[in-house]
């Protein structure tokens, strides 16, 4: 399973960050920092990343079915 990463974009006040993975925003309007991040981090825990969208038809890893 990859290594999922959250990236504060800008903060504290309003604090967005970012999945690296999928690129899903959260926020927190919390005035207290560290609550904000706990927040985001909170909503980035419970987030499930979306599978990396596999092409329409891929040729190339193509497997046997
Ligand atoms: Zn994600």
């Amino acid at each position: 399973m990859p290594e999922r990463n959250l990236r504060i974009i800008h903060g504290p006040n309003p604090l967005f960050a970012e999945s690296e993975q999928c690129h899903a925003r959260f926020t927190s309007f919390s005035v207290i920092p560290a609550e904000a991040e706990r927040q985001v981090r909170a909503a980035f825990k419970e987030h499930k990343c979306e599978e990396h969208k596999k092409p329409p038809s891929s040729v190339a890893s193509r497997k046997e079915e």
